[in-house]
This record gives C-alpha cells, sequence and structure tokens, in this order.
C-alpha cells in the first residue's frame, strides 16, 4: 500500500474535489458537508476542461448543478494549475501521514476484508470506495455490509444482498483486472452463535467476517460458546472486532466483551480463520495483550480498515503499526496476499 501522498498541482479540478473530500472524511466532517464536494465532482466528470475554463472565465461555473462557492474556486484554482487554497489548507491540517511506525509494514498490505459503502451504514456508494482503494495503491478489497439483523446499520436482506452481487459484478466488469471487489459480508454472529445470513447466500460469497454486535456484555462463558461457533462455522473468514470495545471517539468507551479469549483463538488457529487488527482509532480492536495471545497460539490475521467513507480506508496504517509493534510477520497477515492466494485460503 502506498503512503497515502498528497496530489501536486497541477491535478484536474475533479482530483481536487475528490481530495477535499478524503481530507475532510479523515477529519471525521459530517457526511452530507463531504457529499458536497463529491458530487460537485460527479457534477463536472463529463464536462470538457474548455468548457470548464470558458465558465471559469465568465464566471458561469454556479449556473452548473452540484457546483457553489468553495466548489467553483476550487475548480478555478485547480484549472490554473495552482493548488486550491481550501485544499491547500486541509493538506496542512490533516493530509499527513497517519502514523510513521508501521509503514514498512503498510507497504506490504495489499487488500482489506472489511469496508462498509452507503448499502449498509457507509456514507458512500460502493464505487467511490473502490476508486479510492485503487488510488492508494491497492489491489483488492471485500465490500462487507452488515447482515439483516442490524436494522440499525440498515442491514441488507437476502435480497438486497442478491442485488448487490450483480452490482459487484458489474463493476469488476468495469475494473477489467486492475483491482478486485471481493464478494463479502460482516455478519452478526447471532445470541446462540449461528450467523446471521441463509447458508446459501453465504456460500455466493468470497469471504466473511463475522462480529458480535449485540449482547456485549452476556456472561464470558455465554460468549465464549458464542464465539466459538461461530469461528467453528466452516463459512467464516475473519472474526471482526473480538472484544467490541471503544476506546475514544463520539461514540464513547466501552468496555471489553469477556470471553475466554485462548479458547476463541485456539478455535481461528485451528480452523484457519483471520483474528481482526480493527484499525478504526475508536475501536483498537483486539487489544495489546490479545494480539499477542493470537499471535503466540498460531493465528492469522486480517488488518482491516472497517472504513465508512473512502478517507479511512488508509486507516489501515494504524493497524500495521500495531502489528508490527507486536511483531506480527507480513506472512501472517492475510491482507498482504495477493487475491489469488486470499480466494485459495478462503474457499478452503
Ligand atoms: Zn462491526
Ligand atoms: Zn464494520
Amino acid at each position: 500500500m502506498e503512503a497515502p501522498t498528497p496530489p501536486e498541482a497541477p491535478m484536474s479540478p475533479q482530483d481536487a474535489l475528490r481530495r477535499v473530500g478524503f481530507l475532510l472524511e479523515r477529519a471525521r466532517e459530517s457526511p452530507y458537508r463531504v457529499a458536497a464536494f463529491r458530487r460537485a465532482a460527479e457534477a463536472i466528470r463529463l464536462i470538457p476542461d474548455e468548457e470548464l475554463r470558458e465558465r471559469a472565465a465568465a464566471g458561469t461555473l454556479k449556473q452548473i448543478k452540484g457546483i457553489g462557492d468553495s466548489t467553483a474556486a476550487i475548480i478555478g484554482q485547480a484549472l490554473r494549475g495552482v493548488v486550491p487554497a481550501y485544499l491547500a489548507t486541509l493538506e496542512e491540517q490533516h493530509g499527513a501521514a497517519l502514523s510513521w511506525e508501521g509503514a514498512e509494514l503498510y507497504s506490504a498490505v495489499v487488500g482489506d476484508l472489511h469496508v462498509h459503502s452507503d448499502w449498509s451504514d457507509g456514507g458512500s456508494p460502493i464505487e467511490e470506495m473502490v476508486l479510492t482503494a485503487v488510488e492508494l495503491g491497492q489491489d483488492w478489497m471485500a465490500l462487507t455490509d452488515h447482515s439483516p439483523r442490524l436494522t440499525i446499520a440498515n442491514g441488507l436482506s437476502r435480497e438486497r444482498l442478491a442485488r448487490q452481487l450483480t452490482h459487484v459484478d458489474a463493476i469488476n466488469a468495469s475494473l477489467a483486472g486492475s483491482f478486485t471487489l471481493l464478494k463479502g459480508i460482516e455478519v452478526d454472529i447471532n445470541l446462540d452463535g449461528t450467523l446471521d445470513q441463509d447458508p446459501d447466500m453465504l456460500d455466493r460469497l468470497d469471504v466473511v467476517t463475522a462480529s458480535v454486535h449485540s449482547k456485549l456484555r452476556q456472561p464470558s462463558f455465554e460468549m465464549t460458546s458464542r464465539m466459538l461457533a461461530a469461528v467453528r462455522n466452516p463459512r467464516t473468514n475473519v472474526l471482526g472486532h473480538c472484544t467490541g470495545r471503544l476506546v475514544t471517539g463520539g461514540r464513547g468507551k466501552r468496555p471489553e466483551s469477556q470471553f475466554d479469549a485462548e479458547k476463541v483463538f485456539r478455535a481461528c488457529a485451528e480452523n484457519d480463520v483471520a483474528v481482526e487488527i480493527n484499525s478504526r482509532p475508536e475501536r483498537q480492536d483486539p487489544p495489546d495483550e490479545l494480539i499477542e495471545l493470537a499471535r503466540d497460539l498460531g493465528c492469522l490475521f486480517a488488518i482491516d480498515s472497517d472504513a465508512h467513507a473512502p478517507g479511512q480506508l488508509d486507516m489501515k496504517l494504524l493497524g500495521c503499526k500495531r502489528a508490527e509493534r507486536h511483531g506480527i510477520p507480513a506472512e501472517r497477515i492475510v491482507t498482504t496476499w495477493p487475491v489469488e492466494d486470499l480466494l485459495a485460503w478462503a474457499k478452503a
């Protein structure tokens, strides 16, 4: 994965608008604010630069639907070959690398097994997530929107998932092999340890990331058998954010779920299920001592972004920083593998 270097002038007006969106997401600005810049980029996508130049000179950019004062200014400055002032300010505030530590491992990461789109609770269309992943130098990514019972996150019914799969096929056809969008899901682990989607639908997917999202404070012995059942399910490939903790951020704090981590990670190792290192700053899940336990028990890992917006895709650097600190070798991290190896592992 390439370090996210700020683009240099000259850049196209569209790239400038999209980079503004990316940096605003990194700053965790409201999705509505971000959407205005993405909409503007889309609004000018098919307009030739020549026409944009004429409009900029005549002051009629704002007559294009979706273009306002600030987006018109960005377009005008980009057309003149300078870095737009607003973009320069954002670069200064939010454009620096998220971390210097972890960069070496990060350069080996080529995929992601945990990404959301606006089909569930993400803020952007699948295409926008893919485009940004390509720009970040990634080779593949699994689309893992939520499962039906997570209604609060607009989880996908069987029918909506089926429609999404058709959509993924169309996107892959347009990518012509330059990048692979895998069919996936972040499936809820039900209270009884079953997975919250029909087995025949799970069989149609390339990868399954399974996570606990409900009753996080149940007694340890219950949570342990619930997680064990999910890990032993042959359709499960990745155990998502295993403790469910929240350590910082707008959603408040939440303690770790209690379970027998040694038993669960042993089962992961035996069943070839990767333990996710969730890179979101508010999760940082698993905690340090559990990363070390999983490492010592021989588990595979998946360093995932759990991105809900394009500007969060490169948060994987934060997961890399933690994996590097705990001495996890790149070859035990499935998100460094070529897509063919990943697919063979997931289907085995
Ligand atoms: Zn989750
Ligand atoms: Zn998620």
